[in-house]
């Protein structure tokens, strides 16, 4: 959105200047859309997913795997192609049965991008679920066509070697442009479009230094220890920024980057769903929250950053330090003076309040020291909005502007979003709220972004599938997930961490059916009464508790079962023994019984209308859920990790260096472009790397869904 605006960027220093002016034009568009759209009803059921690709050069004789630069070149041959509607009578043949106009390619940060949507968003119909997989392996089929022979689209979230020297197909090296001062990467990396530059620059110019992403690393048997960054040049001398690793930007025994690309050059994976109107969107916003960091803990993907194998598994923490544009004095390092307000957390984070005027919300789950501005909530409040959702917008709107168009600030039109756009679409969290567009076209939508992307079609699908379903569960049963929205920050610290999806437990809602513990006495089944009135509550610590991801998702009689069994072994950590809690996972009584999501959604789907044919397919989405939540299965970062541990060039000493990531690279395109050759999964179960060898251990991420 917004993304095509042409003009003159404003340089930092200048921006600041029209700050106010860009907030108070954009609150008067956000009025403006909601007096428009407040009364809107009975929108349809629609939804899309958003997948993200990396573009890497590849071929079996090619002892390197490079990132591509030409995304404007791909996007251009994809625009320019008038058979692109054609494209859906690929040989395979899966795709003729779409229904579906052709994919919709767009640009990203990265030069080394693409994101593909569906052609149109999905409807109701249970149906429309089996066209999700198919139509993502369209979309790569489509995208791969109009690449060189020797280029791939691949769903990993992170280039391994991204900010080593020599990693793309253009020779950009050394690093060195002045929009991103990187020492690692060159501004050749982002995508040209002056947007993106300036988005780059002016967080960087905003913050008074370099973004700082430091990634713990991952201690192996030979890494030496403290283990210093040995990429980090400490005699640089071309930008002032250059002294930032002199200041103790790179402390020990992290890996150091220090650029926007090292965090919006990672790929996920969006759902995003339009409600029937506010009052349901603003529902599905909030009960989706609590789901954020256990969804994102269990998409992990994402264990190794600029060519060493870091502590953590996930890439959210990383880009939201890349793009963290907060002064020192926002973030509490010298008194306040020039700015506003200490902010505790970077534009890019998880959400900080609950939006919903749900009387189950009880005002113990906010946050009290939401940071606001007043004045903006006053004006909302004065133009009709209600007390809680102009709190949402006036915490967006603490936010300064980024990139202003001088052009854009002659004349405010009431017609278009674009300076309310400017801030909301800089506000990264982890649930974005999407009121309208100014032509009211269409409805209130929320979006969920927490999810890393996968490497085949078949798991995107799967999650994507999983959260349609959930959210239908949601709001056929009136579910409640509540709990603080402070422990939702917690939890997504939590995910972070190396196999968290196994070893580590999440603060979650004990009951799903009632407003608080003080009525839970059956808390077991799943059949519901969605309009029992609230009941008196107890203290809110009572409401909720922690829980492994197996037990969220599988429920904890299925927890319990697989516990032991099943964990998938590393062969690069020490596995030092993380059962230490086992007597607490034992000792529950019916009290702890959870009924798991999954076996919720089992029971949504029999009460419901549903052919036997869809509803064996959706059956297949939700076990790969279920085998990834107990450890049956591993995750997309478990598996990458193993694949490092066990090549022959792996040194235990936590480097992953270029033939490591070529057979990686390649065991990604193979794994991701053989779901798509074959039209779905259940091939021979093989998937066979260049040279005929057989890619190792795809069993233990896919299973039988191979
Ligand atoms: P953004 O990048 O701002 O999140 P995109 O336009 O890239 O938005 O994609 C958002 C997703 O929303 C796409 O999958 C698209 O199909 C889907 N979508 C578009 N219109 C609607 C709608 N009215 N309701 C639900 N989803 C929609
Ligand atoms: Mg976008
Ligand atoms: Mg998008
Ligand atoms: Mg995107
Ligand atoms: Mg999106
Ligand atoms: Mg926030």
């Amino acid at each position: 959105m917004g993304l095509l605006a042409l003009g003159t960027a404003l340089d930092w220093p200048d921006a600041k200047k029209q700050a106010d002016h860009v907030r108070s034009w954009g609150i008067r568009q956000l009025l403006e859309i909601w007096n428009k759209a407040k009364g809107k009803e009975r929108d349809a059921m629609l939804w899309g997913d958003e997948v993200e690709y990396l573009v890497v050069t590849y071929s079996e004789d090619d002892p390197k795997v490079l990132l591509s630069l030409r995304q404007a070149d791909i996007l251009a041959a994809l625009a320019g192609d008038k058979d692109l509607a054609k494209a859906a009578h690929t040989p395979n043949g899966f795709a003729a049965q779409l229904s579906q106009p052709p994919p919709v390619f767009h640009p990203e940060f990265g030069r080394f991008m693409l994101e593909a949507t569906p052609g149109k968003p999905w409807g109701i119909e249970f149906k429309e679920l089996l066209e999700v997989e198919p139509n993502m392996k369209l979309r790569r089929i489509i995208a791969k066509e109009h690449m060189r022979p020797n280029e791939h689209p691949i769903t990993l979230t992170t280039f391994p070697t991204l900010g080593s020297p020599g990693v793309f197909s253009s020779p950009h090296y050394p690093p060195s442009g002045s929009r991103l001062r990187s020492q690692f990467v060159p501004d050749e990396i982002a995508n040209p479009h002056i947007r993106f530059p300036t988005l780059a620059a002016n967080i960087r110019s905003r913050r008074g230094r370099k973004v700082q992403v430091n990634v713990p690393v991952f201690r192996d048997e030979l890494t030496p220890w403290p283990w210093k960054d040995p990429t980090v040049n400490y005699d640089l001398h071309q930008w002032p920024e250059d002294d930032d690793v002199r200041n103790g930007a790179a402390p020990d025994n992290f890996i150091h980057m220090d650029a926007m690309a090292f965090g919006m050059g990672s790929c996920c994976l969006q759902i995003t769903f339009q409600a029937k109107n506010l009052t349901e969107g603003r529902q599905m916003y909030d009960q989706l929250s609590p789901l954020g960091p256990i969804m994102l803990a269990l998409t992990a993907a994402t264990p190794i950053y600029k060519g060493f194998l870091a502590d953590t598994d996930v890439r959210w923490n990383q880009i939201s330090n890349a793009v963290d544009d907060r002064t020192p004095e926002e973030m509490g390092e010298k008194p306040l003076v020039n700015d506003r307000w200490r902010i505790p957390k970077s534009r890019y984070a998880s959400n900080s309040t609950y939006i919903s005027e749900d009387p189950r919300l009880r005002p113990e789950y906010l946050d009290p020291d939401l940071v606001i501005d007043e004045s903006i909530k006053q004006q909302l409040v004065d133009g009709g909005m209600d007390d809680r959702l102009a709190t949402h917008f006036a915490h967006l709107f603490i936010r300064d502007p980024i990139v202003i168009f001088s052009e854009d600030l002659q004349e405010l039109d009431l017609n278009k979003t674009d300076h309310f756009e400017n801030i909301q679409s800089t506000n990264w969290q982890h649930m974005r709220f999407k009121p309208p567009p100014a032509d009211n076209s269409i409805g209130w939508r929320v979006e969920f972004r927490p999810m890393e992307i996968q490497i085949t079609d078949f798991e995107n699908a799967a999650f994507a599938v999983f959260i349609v379903l959930i959210t239908r569960v949601i709001l056929s049963y009136n579910l409640n997930f509540y709990i603080p929205i402070k422990r939702v920050d917690e939890n997504m610290e939590t995910a972070h961490a190396r196999d968290a999806v196994l070893d580590r437990r999440f603060y979650f809602r004990r009951n799903l059916f009632r407003p608080s513990r003080s009525s839970a006495s059956g808390a077991s089944t799943p059949t519901t009464n969605p309009s029992r009135p609230p009941t008196p509550t107890g203290p809110v610590e009572d409401e909720y508790r922690l829980m492994s991801v197996n037990e969220i998702i599988n429920g904890t009689a299925y927890a319990r079962a697989t516990k032991f069994k099943t964990k998938p072994q590393s062969t690069s950590t020490p596995e030092t023994e993380t059962e230490t809690d086992e007597t607490q996972d034992d000792d529950t009584e019916d009290e702890d019984f959870f009924p798991g999501l999954i076996p919720l959604v089992e029971s949504y789907l029999d009460s419901v209308n549903i052919d036997v044919q869809t509803r064996c397919q959706l059956a297949r989405y939700l076990d790969l859920i279920r085998l990834r939540a107990s450890g049956e299965l591993c995750t997309a970062a478990r598996w990458i990790r193993q694949l490092v541990a066990s090549h022959p060039r792996y040194a235990r000493d936590s480097v992953v260096g270029e033939e490591i990531t070529r057979d990686l690279v390649e065991a990604v395109i193979r794994v991701g472009e053989g779901g798509a050759e074959q039209g779905g999964c259940g091939g021979n179960g093989k998937v066979v790397g260049g040279r005929g060898r057989e890619v190792r251990g795809v069993r233990e991420l896919l299973g039988r869904f191979l």
